[in-house]
């Protein structure tokens, strides 16, 4: 049974589909909430790992937490790292669930716009970067949700969201264009608590870093 060698650890986890996943993720190093978190309004919750508490709030709010230390270790979507900043915590470990891309999308047959392109996006960073890469003149509008709207509202001509079947941009007469980038869920590290509780984290990264390898090699057909 993994123990924290005497160093309290706050996990941050994003809540929604990335939990599901990670929760049997983490039954396979040994990890257990004492408490079910589908029957709880609790946000904080004690484990089966004395000294491991594990909190579950919204993905955006994971690297605020993890960068100011209030948690020490959080799993989040690289979609969210990548919008936040990178440089505010260690990044150490590529989980390979809740697997999408990152895209740009128009309504389906849409000629390209003459002139600026208005592109709708929760992820307005991520998005500006990758225009001004490309070198294209954009004007982009901040949404918080249903994205998929935007075009036919005349909000915008292109959104750029996260897409894993594409069944609900077909669904809303849009087709993705390019990938800005492939997204999984990753392991993020409080600067300090990587120095200061070096044991502990050091524990629960080699634990979930065996899964994810068992995982992987499992997956690798045998000839
Ligand atoms: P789909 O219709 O399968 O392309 O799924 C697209 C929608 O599901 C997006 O608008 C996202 O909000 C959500 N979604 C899909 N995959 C993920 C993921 N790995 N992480 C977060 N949201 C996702």
């Amino acid at each position: 049974m993994m123990d924290m060698t005497g160093q309290p650890i706050v996990m941050a986890l994003t809540k929604g589909r990335i939990l599901e996943e990670v929760m049997p993720l983490l039954a396979e190093t040994g990890i257990h909430l004492l408490e079910d978190h589908k029957k709880s309004r609790k946000l904080i919750f004690d484990t089966n790992v004395a000294g491991l508490r594990i909190m579950i709030v919204r993905g955006s709010d994971v690297p605020t937490y993890v960068e100011f230390g209030s948690a020490d270790i959080g799993v989040v979507g690289k979609d969210l790292l990548m919008e936040y900043g990178e440089d505010a915590f260690y990044e150490p470990l590529d989980l390979g669930i809740a697997r999408c891309r990152l895209m740009t999308a128009a309504p389906v047959g849409a000629p390209a716009p003459r002139g600026r392109v208005k592109v709708a996006s929760k992820f307005v960073n991520i998005a500006r970067r990758y225009f001004a890469e490309q070198g294209l003149q954009t004007d982009i509008i901040k949404l918080n949700g249903a994205l998929e709207l935007a075009p036919s509202m005349g909000l915008a001509d292109w959104i750029v969201d996260i897409v894993d079947s594409g069944n609900t941009l077909r669904a809303n007469g849009l087709e993705p264009l390019q990938t800005i980038a492939h997204i999984s869920s990753r392991v993020i590290v409080n600067k300090a608590s990587m120095k200061m509780k070096h044991n502990a984290v050091s524990g629960l990264l080699k634990e979930l870093g065996d899964v994810v390898v068992n995982r992987s090699e499992s997956r690798v057909p045998i000839s």
